[in-house]
């Protein structure tokens, strides 16, 4: 090192305590310099002679420069990539350019990087010659390596950022293929729909017409057996498009308000055909601390039921179905929503345990092979335990072979409160204290019934057989009324019908046989009928007539059968394109005593329109030129008050969730679906004019 440095320092950097001589001053100048962290070169004259450095200076560049020219011979000590901008920059100094020159730059030591910065500054004479120049060196490869991890963690963050907005571009790029598939999924289902129903249509609604007109046996069996099949093949294509609606994520629920047990009676009215064919009871009970009325979809409610207890009458050649619904335990899920227990218990053929661990999944029964008796698709159960679960429920089954099944499923509804039927209270005050002789040989029939009776405040005698009966008679026992199954085992009610009032003195009992349906009161007896399964409402009706009260009908239903002028008088229009479902419709009405005009599609709705006035117009979804909702619109834009436009009821075969609210919004009043239905064309339009009949008394 050189320790020249005697003209280094100017005499007046130390204080007066230092030594005075100059050999005194140099050490302590020397030892102050060589203590400093910093590297300090000091170099007289800009060509390089007479180069002082301290010890940092040459522990930072990793070199012994005694006897060299440090600032000149920086640069082998560089990195080869940082040795041009060190030349540059003394070029730069020398050359009068700057005064000074800041430069990070590292210097390779062996296979180690140094980060260093170098302070370059340049001292000139009054003429502007370099009269020294001064290098100083800190280090800063741990700031360097800092900046490092900050680049490479930048660098990461960046290129995770990159994969994420490239996972983030292929996911929305698969969610929009996903909606594009499910989009064209739906719109397929839609025009499936659509397509079957059409010719579907036909073959019931043609069926029908068929078996209303004269047939001899042969035919009557014939038109019977398509119409089944017509049916059975309609039930098959619902549980499909049903199916892969769920599947597919499309299903959603409604929201209503209902009667718990309309939907139950509903269900079971749909079911009593089956039921008498095979001459099984179908009952139902309904728990104390159920709520009469809930809200969710009833529909679905109704299809879980129907498919339980489709299947319980299929799989049993004797005895009863019974549907059961309770509050679930610990049924309040959270304020207004409650649980509900439903299970349809059947005295059938059962299930294996292997079996019952094949239940449950899609086309999937439990005699799979191509031999087997009951026909069906294995789609029912899936769709119904799927059902269940969208309504927060679940579904299972307990089932001992030869003894019977009983399928169990819950569901989560929202609670209606006070929503008892307002004829409960009614029902007590006419009917309570009255006696009744209660004849049902079925024992879960005849318990249900007398608690049902009871509840209304009815004091029944229930008894099993025609024997019991007359002994309770002969007793001299005093009953307002009997209630009497018309099939008891060894004779039947209608035989007891007419013994019962044969021993009485006085007024004779008045009488309700339950029967099946569309069974005739016998001559000779003076009875009400009350078809089975037994629906409350029905029997609370028969019940008050009995004693005096006529039935409390809100809307006065047209009987279907029986036109009367006014119904000539309602004007309606057909707009439908398919000439097979023309032909259906228009016969329909006919039947039920309407007179019908018909066009082919929108356009010519609305030149009809122009030219007379229509009380209803019955509209196709899809019509070439101008569909029904189009048309819908446009009426109600012509006609803005609902009074001034037709009534209108759209017609469609897709069925599909959201048709009906598409219908409404696009001003329809009502909504049926295909294949039409004798009755609820009836009903619609009945919905229709007393609307209408409404609007003319209030104006
Ligand atoms: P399917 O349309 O074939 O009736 P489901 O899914 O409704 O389809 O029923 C699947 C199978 O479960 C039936 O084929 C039958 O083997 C069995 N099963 C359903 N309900 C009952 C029942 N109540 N008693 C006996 N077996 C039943």
């Amino acid at each position: 090192m050189n320790s020249d440095a005697t003209a280094c320092g100017p005499t007046g950097w130390l204080p007066p305590y230092a030594p005075a001589e100059p050999a005194g001053r140099e050490a302590v100048l020397n030892s102050i310099l060589h203590a400093l962290p910093i590297g300090v070169c000091w170099q007289r004259g800009a060509d390089g002679e007479n180069c002082w450095c301290n010890e940092s200076f040459s522990r930072l560049t990793n070199r012994d420069w005694t006897g060299m020219t440090a600032i000149d011979s920086l640069a082998e000590t560089l990195h080869p990539e940082d040795q041009p901008a060190y030349g540059a920059a003394l070029t730069q100094l020398r050359v009068g350019a700057t005064e000074q020159c800041d430069l990070e730059l590292r210097c390779q030591v062996g296979d180690e990087i140094w980060w260093r910065r170098f302070l370059l500054q340049a001292n000139r004479s009054p003429e502007g010659r370099i009269t020294d120049l001064l290098l100083t060196v800190t280090d800063i490869s741990e700031r360097k390596q800092h900046q490092e991890e900050m680049r490479a963690a930048l660098a990461g963050a960046e290129a995770l950022n990159e994969q994420i907005e490239l996972a983030i571009g292929r996911a929305q790029e698969a969610a929009v293929d996903a909606n594009l598939a499910s989009l064209s999924k739906s719109q397929f289902l839609a025009t499936m729909s659509h397509e079957i129903r059409t010719p579907m249509n036909g073959i019931i609604g043609m069926t029908d017409l068929l078996l209303e007109t004269p047939l001899n046996r042969e035919q009557r069996d014939f038109a019977d057996t398509i119409r089944v099949s017509g049916e059975a093949l309609l039930t098959i294509i619902n549980d499909i498009l049903d199916f892969s609606k769920i599947e597919s994520g499309k299903l959603e629920l409604e929201e209503a308000d209902f009667f718990l047990r309309d939907c139950v009676e509903g269900a079971l009215d749909l079911m009593a055909a089956r039921a008498r064919e095979k001459q099984l009871d179908v009952l139902y009970e309904i728990a104390d601390g159920t709520p009469a009325m809930v809200r969710g979809d009833v529909t679905r409610l109704r299809q879980i039921l129907l498919n339980l207890v489709g299947n319980a009458l299929k799989f049993t050649p004797k005895g009863e179905v019974v549907v059961r619904i309770e509050p679930e335990v610990g049924g309040i899920v959270a304020p207004g929503l409650m649980g509900f227990h439903v299970s349809v218990r059947d005295t059938g053929i059962g299930i294996t345990p292997e079996g019952q661990s094949r239940l449950f999944q899609s086309f999937s029964q439990v005699d799979a092979s191509t031999t087997r008796k009951y026909g069906g698709t294995g789609l029912g159960l899936a769709i119904s335990k799927k059902l269940a679960e969208l309504m927060g429920g679940r579904m299972w089954v307990e089932s001992e072979v030869g003894q019977g099944s009983i399928f169990h499923f819950t569901v989560t509804l929202a609670t209606r409160p006070g929503s008892a039927r307002p004829n409960v209270a009614v029902a007590r005050a006419l009917l309570s204290g009255r006696r009744v002789l209660l004849v049902e040989d079925n024992d879960t029939s005849r318990r249900n019934l007398a608690e049902l009776i009871s509840r209304w405040g009815m004091e029944p005698l229930a008894v099993g057989s025609e024997e019991e009966a007359l002994a309770a008679l002969k007793t001299g026992r005093n009953f307002d009324i009997a209630i009497l199954d018309a099939q008891l085992p060894g004779t039947d009610g209608v035989q007891l019908a007419r013994q019962v009032n044969q021993h009485r003195s006085g007024p004779p009992l008045p009488l309700l046989l339950l029967a099946a349906p569309g069974q005739r009161v016998p001559e000779g007896v003076t009875a009400t009928c009350v078809a089975k399964p037994l629906k409350a409402v029905a029997l609370f009706e028969a019940l008050a007539a009995a004693f005096g009260r006529p039935s409390e009908a809100t809307v006065p239903i047209m009987p279907v059968a029986k036109a009367s002028a006014t119904v000539q008088t309602t004007k309606l229009l057909l707009a439908e394109d398919n000439l097979v479902n023309q032909k259906v419709a228009v016969n329909l009405l006919k039947n039920i005593g309407y007179q019908t005009e018909v066009v082919a599609n929108g356009l010519e709705v609305l030149a009809a329109v122009e030219r007379q006035t229509y009380d209803i117009i019955f509209l196709d979804m899809q019509m070439p030129e101008m569909d029904g909702l189009e048309a819908a619109r446009r009426l109600v834009e012509l006609y803005p008050r609902p009074e001034q436009r037709p009534w209108m009821i759209a017609l469609t075969a897709n069925a599909m969730q959201g048709d009906r609210e598409l219908c409404l919004d696009a001003g329809m009043d009502d909504y049926i679906t295909k294949p039409i239905k004798k009755v609820e064309l009836a009903t619609a339009i009945e919905r229709g004019r007393a609307v209408i009949a409404g609007r003319t008394v209030m104006s």
